[in-house]
């Protein structure tokens, strides 16, 4: 299997991208210092691969297609830092990931849009301490949306509940081969172990899922939905300084940890 009779799979979101100044400001935005471990998710033909390899310590690439092994493996033969894994990132144990690395490490990926969510709600409960990632431009509207607006919600929450993110890009459609149907936007989400946490985690996921369940409904209508009386709802929300009618998406995450902990 050469790199010219290779037939780009949809259902792998196979979008690849050849720009040397792209690859080299993915690079740059990520802070890759000669320090930093790797970890790389869907490296394709290896074009940030290489670049990654030339500015980290190591760099451990997952890669689901098996046809790539031509490229991915002249590349290994390149870089003595590079190890290139063939499997699904998305299916593979956090644990066995993790035994690639020695401390802390960073995600990179050109992701497909398929995996976007779980893969980063999957790399925000591990050991990885940044991750920058290109995503639909629509999807990094949602994770750096502010309260008040229509883009503000449940993600926006729960990443900005552990993370700090930053909107680094904008990459058109015509800078991957083939184009996608979307353009896309380049972001960094940062862990941030200082925030605020609720005194009960799951229920404070609950308490955000439920908040948002209905767009229609107001705060306490929605919240019904968790099987706590009306009145204590309300006392809650008064304790929190919010305001009776108030809609989910007018509340901070700051909002939802204090009326967490209310509830809970
Ligand atoms: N990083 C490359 C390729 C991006 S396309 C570039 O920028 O050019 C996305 C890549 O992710 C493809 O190579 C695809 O095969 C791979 N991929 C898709 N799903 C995956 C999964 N679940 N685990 C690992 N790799 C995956």
């Amino acid at each position: 299997m050469t790199m010219e009779n290779f037939v780009f799979k949809k259902k792998f979101g196979q979008n690849f991208i050849y720009d040397g100044n792209l690859l080299s400001a993915i690079v740059l935005d990520a802070k890759i210092t000669p320090q930093t471990e790797v970890l790389e998710i869907g490296p394709g033909e290896g074009t940030l691969t290489k670049k990654l390899c030339a500015a980290a310590k190591r760099v451990v690439a997952y890669e689901i297609d098996r046809q790539l092994q031509a490229p991915l493996g002249a590349l290994q033969s390149e870089f003595s830092n590079l190890e290139v894994v063939f499997e699904d990132a998305l299916k593979a144990p956090i644990e066995e990931i993790e035994k690639n690395f020695g401390g802390d490490y960073a995600v990179v990926a050109n992701l497909p849009y398929y995996i976007t969510s779980p893969l980063i709600f999957k790399f925000l409960a591990s050991r990885a301490s940044s991750l920058t990632v290109m995503v639909q431009k629509e999807v990094a509207q949602r994770f750096l949306a502010k309260p008040n607006s229509k883009d503000y919600g449940i993600p926006t929450v729960m990443i900005n509940y552990q993370a700090n993110v930053e909107y680094l890009r904008t990459v058109g459609r015509k800078m991957f081969t083939p184009p996608p149907n979307v353009d896309s936007s380049l972001i960094r989400i940062v862990k941030d172990p200082a925030k605020p946490k609720a005194k009960d985690e799951k229920f404070f996921a609950s308490l955000v899922k439920t908040a948002f369940g209905a767009r229609r409904k107001t705060l306490v209508n929605n919240l019904l939905g968790l099987n706590i009386p009306k009145e204590k709802i309300l006392s809650a929300l008064n304790k929190c300084s919010i305001s009776s009618d108030a809609r989910a998406e007018q509340l901070s995450v700051l909002d939802f940890i204090s009326l967490s902990d209310q509830l809970n």
